[in-house]
């Protein structure tokens, strides 16, 4: 795949920043004009959840830790590497399991959502290290596949 656009941005662990990651994915992803406002609502969802997981868990919301989320656009979609050099997981696949949670104020449905929206979704992280999640949203290309179909 050929890279449109390369954005990295790290900034500090506060809840602040959740709304400033959007923003900025959201206005890369955007650099596309033919993308539709349900697939761009969806990329702002994850990156608020995978960001806002790394600022919660991953760093208990110390703001003198860090936060890197690098945005890759390419024609066939977007993907949002978000990460942390925090906490890390113990057990990512039972993270992944929805309403699964370590803190019981929270719903665990973060994950959930990140893999029922995205394309593709990868979670590595290792306990005292950190831990990078990888997402990719395709471009819905429907209308021409079915513009494709119908001829
Ligand atoms: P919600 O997202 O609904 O507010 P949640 O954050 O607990 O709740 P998920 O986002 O699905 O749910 O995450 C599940 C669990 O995985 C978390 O409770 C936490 O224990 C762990 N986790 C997720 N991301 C990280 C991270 N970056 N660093 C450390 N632990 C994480
Ligand atoms: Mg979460």
């Amino acid at each position: 795949m050929r890279s449109l656009n390369n954005v990295k941005i790290v900034f500090q662990a506060q809840p602040e920043n959740v709304g400033f990651a959007r923003v900025a994915v959201a206005c890369i992803a955007s650099q596309r004009d033919d993308l539709t406002l349900d697939v761009l609502e969806d990329i702002k969802l994850v990156v608020s959840e995978a960001v806002s997981n790394a600022i919660i868990h991953g760093y208990g919301n110390d703001p003198s830790k860090y936060v890197t989320v690098e945005c890759t656009l390419y024609d066939e979609g977007i993907e949002v590497v978000v990460e942390d050099q925090g906490t890390g997981i113990e057990d990512v696949a039972k993270a992944r399991e929805p309403a699964f949670t370590t803190n019981p104020e929270r719903m665990g449905m973060g994950m959930t959502l990140m893999e029922a929206l995205m394309t593709q979704f990868e979670i590595t992280s290792k306990l005292g290290q950190g831990t990078r999640v990888v997402l990719f949203k395709a471009f819905d290309h429907s209308d021409s596949q079915q513009d494709a179909a119908e001829d």
